[in-house]
């Protein structure tokens, strides 16, 4: 079923993913740079402002325009970059001052002489003058702005979500924008930039007038305010800061948190409320709360798309309650689903702190999953008289079949992982993800699909999780062996933990006999060195494992796309686009900011 009005997925055949290196050249003059500039203002003119771009018809308009002006496209992400700025320039600068964050990247600093420290929020600038940086930052800071000279999405999204700032100004070279377009502008997050001349990473240049014009600027709201999924996301984040976690899940039993029993430790809690202080704690913590988003979102597209509006935020706030537990419960079920991991897998930390069952106990942590999950399940049971009594029945049978199916995909895994064959072809691993991960995005979209009134045929769902929950694992697979240093996560730990992913599969389809053997003994020696670990990627490289793994992904989004081009509601459509940009996108290490030190921002540091 072709799409009925949008060009946003007009039925352009799916082009497959590809290296971009090639498309990353700075024009060469100013003058260039000048002239292409404001072809971009004048395109973006004419553009409909009342949704984001995505990032295919970024790419479509750049590319028509550089044609226009008869230039290759070796300069694609350049004009992609200024495309995107032109587009968002009207609602940035819109935004106040001070409700801006400007990032810098520290390859502009005077590489041999910058006196300057790097701590946990980045390069602390002494304003020596010996680079650009102090006047930009400078400047910026004098006007109010929020200054980080660091770089990676995951912590500018992090400071988006929490409520801090409405636009980012950033400075950045072609490799860190093309992935903030990823993450920041199809999230709808107003956003301008100036590209670097140079992707060198040291003692780099750039327009420095451009800079200052864009610190600068500053006009009156526009007449049309871009839609924009972050009220959705900050509204998904809040929902488990303790305070508005007490306000819409009330706890039980109250009494004293844990945070403040710190002292005592759990000894210094009433024995009956520890265990709900425990679970309130560790509900608190951590996580992108992409579930509880999911749910929200698909509600809100739902019932006529407001929350994604300018003034969402104002919209949320009258959601009713039920609808936010109701989007609560799944993430805690995915809470109690990651204390019980730890404790099968004894991981040393999560979110960068202790494992519950390291801080304290298996028995205490396995006790306190099993409240977490009944606690799921009762957040959408108490609101019969909200919900209705068939919406509710609706969503607990489909949230029980996301548990069950969870189960059986971790059962499967565990019990492959103490098995001694080691045997497993890519089919078992696929069958593996598909119920290791799909359930909760489909226990997700359905949840917000029957809160917004009854479902005819929800099979689009099951099938869009499926795809979008294999792919999402199989990229996890290929992560997995870049490491994480924040996480403490080790490349190729799944090797290490003797997970059944489909790279080993792979490569036991793809190696001869005598490297097949090879590959057991090295996985059964449970003890792991840095050289047999290499010796495993090389075998893994050599049959091609890393290649076709990257396929698999390519084929499941190219699946997740033709499902959500089925999809007649636009907004829904739109959103399914979003998930599968952002959930496939090459994920980089979660950082955690700690944001003390930016001036004008005033954070507990908290790992949350
Ligand atoms: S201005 Fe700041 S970043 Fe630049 S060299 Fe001096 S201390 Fe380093």
């Amino acid at each position: 079923m072709i799409a009925d009005s949008g060009s946003f997925t007009g039925a352009e055949p799916k082009k497959k993913r590809r290296d971009t290196s090639r498309f990353k050249q700075v024009p060469e003059t100013l003058e260039m740079r000048e002239g292409l500039r404001l072809r971009c203002r004048d395109v973006a003119d004419k553009l409909d402002k009342s949704r984001p771009l995505s990032k295919d018809e970024l790419e479509k308009i750049a590319r028509l325009t550089l044609e226009q002006a008869g230039l290759s496209e070796v300069y694609l992400g350049w004009m992609m970059v200024n495309l995107a700025s032109a587009f968002w320039h009207s609602q940035v600068a819109a935004v106040p001052f001070e409700r801006r964050l400007f990032l810098l990247p520290h390859c502009l600093k005077h590489a041999e002489g910058c006196p300057a420290e790097y701590d946990d929020f980045g390069l602390d600038c002494r304003k020596c003058g010996a680079c650009t940086i102090a006047d930009f930052r400078t400047r910026a800071e004098d006007l109010g702005y929020k200054v980080l000279v660091a770089e990676g999405s995951p912590i500018v999204l992090k400071i988006i979500v929490s409520g801090y700032v409405d636009a980012i100004c950033g400075v950045a070279c072609l490799n860190v924008l093309e992935k903030a377009i990823d993450k920041i502008l199809l999230a709808g997050i107003p956003c301008m930039a100036v590209p670097l001349l140079s992707s060198d990473c040291r003692n780099t240049g750039v327009d420095e007038r451009w800079v200052m014009d864009m610190i600068e600027t500053r006009q009156e709201a526009p007449a049309v305010k871009t839609k924009s999924y972050v009220h959705l996301m900050r509204a998904a984040a809040q929902m488990f800061e303790p305070t508005e976690l007490d306000r819409v899940a009330p706890r039980v039993r109250g009494g004293a948190t844990l945070a403040e029993a710190n002292g005592h430790g759990v000894g210094g809690l009433d024995p009956i409320a520890a265990t709900e202080a425990i679970a309130y704690d560790f509900l608190s913590k951590g996580g992108k709360h992409s579930r509880p988003f999911i749910t929200l979102a698909v509600y809100d597209a739902l019932t006529g798309g407001q929350a994604t509006a300018a003034n969402g935020a104002e919209f949320i706030a009258q959601i009713p309650a039920a609808i936010k537990r109701t989007a609560m419960s799944i993430e805690t079920f995915h809470k109690a689903s990651l204390v019980h991991d730890d404790i099968e897998d004894d991981d040393q930390f999560r979110y960068g702190e202790a494992t519950m069952h390291r801080k304290f106990g298996t028995p205490t942590a396995i006790n306190v999953g099993d409240y977490l999950i009944g606690m799921g399940y009762r957040l959408v049971s108490r609101d019969k008289a909200t919900l209705g009594a068939d919406a509710v029945c609706d969503i607990l049978d489909r949230l029980a079949d996301a548990h069950m199916k969870l189960s059986e995909g971790q059962g499967a895994e565990l019990l492959w992982r103490d098995s001694l064959q080691k045997q497993l072809t890519p089919l078992d691993a696929l069958k593996i993800y598909a119920l290791k991960t799909a359930p909760a995005f489909e226990a997700a979209v359905y949840s917000g699909l029957r809160l917004a009134g009854p479902v005819q045929d929800a099979s689009f769902v099951g099938q869009f999780a499926r795809h979008l929950g294999v792919a999402f694992q199989i990229l996890n697979d290929l992560n997995d062996w870049r490491g994480d240093d924040h996480n403490k996560l080790l490349a190729g730990g799944d090797v290490l933990g003797g997970r059944p992913t489909v790279l080993w599969a792979l490569a036991l389809e793809g190696t001869n006999d005598a490297q097949r053997a090879e590959l057991k003994e090295i996985c059964a020696a449970k003890q792991l060195t840095p050289t047999t670990l290499a010796r495993v990627k090389k075998l893994y490289t050599e049959a091609g494992v890393f290649d076709k793994a990257a396929r698999l992904v390519e084929k499941y989004r190219q699946r997740a796309e033709e499902v959500a081009d089925g999809i007649e509601n636009e907004d829904l459509r739109r959103l399914f686009y979003y998930l599968i940009d952002t959930v496939l996108e090459k994920a980089e290490p979660e950082a955690e900011p700690n944001v003390v030190g930016i001036q004008g921002l005033q954070l507990p540091v908290v790992s949350r």
